[in-house]
């Protein structure tokens, strides 16, 4: 037998191959078993996505198969490691992200040791066997000629295949193996983001007559004004929000930014239109917030990217809904998952507190970030790739998270009703439903541009408050951009800083035209 495998790059190549579909079977497979698939070029173009994977691992094991000492030492980590990776992903449907990395290496042992049941240990124990048996052959049959050049064809390939396309490197990046360095380096970027210094531009303490204020700050997602009923919009999608006294929509609103990453450190900064550089170099108002006695905390339902993470460390309290998802889950994501976070911070009120809560809202894949029951509008788009859905399926779809949202903020107001507090909600950007050809975000039409907002107070609230709700009540209809967010939510809160601009002020009489 050692004679014919002798100097025969076919046997490495078949050992490979049978590695890699292990690999691709076992570690990968369960990131696309919850993918949408409604006909049969749906489900040839997943087919084709894990191929590009297991190419991906391919090349990747040929690199450390070619000194047999590396692969013993790399492969039966490799099967561990996505073993674990490939059982949460199909079990709990949890995807690797900066944020579980984070919880792995900072979760105390109780939590970690829950989460490890008899099936994953049996499954960690067959892959070591696995493994042990894999790395048995490699050492007595496998012979390998012309080492520096196959590393080289190797490593070529692999950078061939990893900066060919930036979607295909997206999409790689986000799969196992490659997704564990991805993102340790994001875990890490972010460490790197939390030490940076940013100029704070009102280091006063302001102390506030008022110790039970509540002030809680909606980040929205993706939803656009004019797909609001109480905005006109000729279907029913804010049944509540609308019959809400208390309630004003801010229709007029403009978002410079049309992604999240760019437009969320800009609404949190005093960033404007002439300085837009503070969306980077200054702290956000959680920062005020804090040094006039507020109590602050985030509470998230998204993946937070590197540029706004920082803002998130800026508060005394994060918590995450979902620290297990990224934007490759296919399945039920939803911003109710927020509410027994805040009702436990609701439960413990003992200073002013700063709330916000940042929304999945109404980001793609519209279904899963809505329940059953809300699915006013039929019917929806049921395929991933957007250009396969009809425009009515999308708009539906799209609309039935506008109609969760409005029972959402529902839920958060019901919280908030006998309280001395105030809401404001403002989405990040808008969404494109197929004007000029434009579907999601991150492009340049005007619906992206003009993002939800809405401010809702208790009757508590308008007790001390009556001039800054008159003053609301005279500009709800003025344009403003979303810079005017900085300066409200701090003069919402009573936060007398010289900050203030009295103009992007929309409790001030004083708002711009
Ligand atoms: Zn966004």
């Amino acid at each position: 037998m050692k004679k014919i495998l002798h100097n025969n790059n076919f046997i490495l190549f078949v050992f490979l191959f049978f590695c890699t579909l292990w690999s691709g079977v076992f570690y990968v497979f369960p990131d696309f078993a919850d993918n949408p698939i409604t006909n049969c070029s749906t489900a040839f173009s997943v087919f084709v996505y894990w191929c590009c994977i297991c190419i991906g691992i391919f090349l990747l094991l040929y690199l450390i198969v070619l000194n047999k000492y590396v692969f013993a030492g790399l492969f039966p980590v490799f099967c561990v490691l996505g073993t674990i990776v490939g059982y949460y992903r199909y079990a709990y449907k949890a995807s690797l992200t900066p944020m579980l990395v984070d919880a792995v290496f900072h979760n105390d042992f109780q939590t970690s040791a829950e989460l490890i049941t008899l099936t994953l240990v049996l499954l960690v124990i067959l892959n070591i066997g696995v493994a042990a048996i894999v790395v048995y052959f490699r050492f007595k049959y496998i012979y390998v000629n012309h080492v520096c050049l196959q590393l080289f064809i190797a490593f070529t390939g692999l950078f061939v295949l990893l900066n060919s396309n930036d979607r295909l490197h997206n999409g790689i990046m986000q799969r196992y193996p490659f997704n564990v360095y991805y993102n340790i380096k994001l875990y890490k970027g972010m460490q790197h983001e939390i030490k940076s210094e940013r100029y704070c531009p009102d280091t006063l303490s302001y102390s506030l007559p008022n110790d039970s204020l509540v002030v809680v700050f909606v980040l929205g997602e993706s939803l656009r004004a004019d797909h609001l009923s109480i905005n006109g919009y000729y279907r029913e999608t804010t049944p509540y929000l609308q019959n809400e006294e208390q309630m004003y929509s801010i229709a007029n609103i403009y978002s410079e930014y049309t992604h999240t990453n760019r437009s969320l450190p800009h609404i949190l900064t005093r960033a404007d239109s002439v300085h837009e550089e503070r969306a980077f170099d200054e702290t956000s108002f959680i920062t005020l917030f804090k040094n006039s006695g507020f109590k602050t905390s985030w509470i998230s339902n998204q993946d937070p990217a590197y540029t706004y993470i920082y803002f998130l460390n800026e508060c005394d309290t994060i918590i995450h809904a979902h620290p297990e998802r990224t934007v490759y889950v296919y399945s039920e994501w939803l911003d109710e998952d927020m509410l027994p976070a805040l009702d436990s911070l609701l439960s413990n009120i003992s200073q002013p507190n700063l709330i916000i809560l940042h929304t999945i809202g109404s980001h793609w894949f519209y279904n899963n970030h809505v329940s059953d029951e809300l699915r006013k509008f039929s019917p929806v788009a049921e395929n991933r790739v957007i250009t396969k859905n009809t425009s009515e399926e999308i708009i539906n779809a799209y609309d039935n998270t506008v109609v969760y949202t409005d029972f959402f903020l529902k839920q958060v107001i019901n919280r908030l009703r006998d309280r001395n507090a105030i809401m404001i909600y403002l989405s990040d950007h808008g969404e494109a439903l197929g004007e000029n050809g434009n579907w999601l975000h991150a492009n340049d039409s005007y619906s992206i541009k003009n993002p939800a907002c809405m401010v809702w107070y208790s009757d508590k609230y308008s007790v001390g408050n009556m001039s800054k709700i008159e003053a609301l009540e005279a500009n709800k209809n003025k344009f403003y951009r979303t810079d005017f967010l900085y300066h409200s939510i701090l003069s919402a809160a009573g936060i007398p800083s010289s900050v203030i601009v009295p103009e992007l002020d929309i409790f001030t009489a004083s708002g711009n035209d």
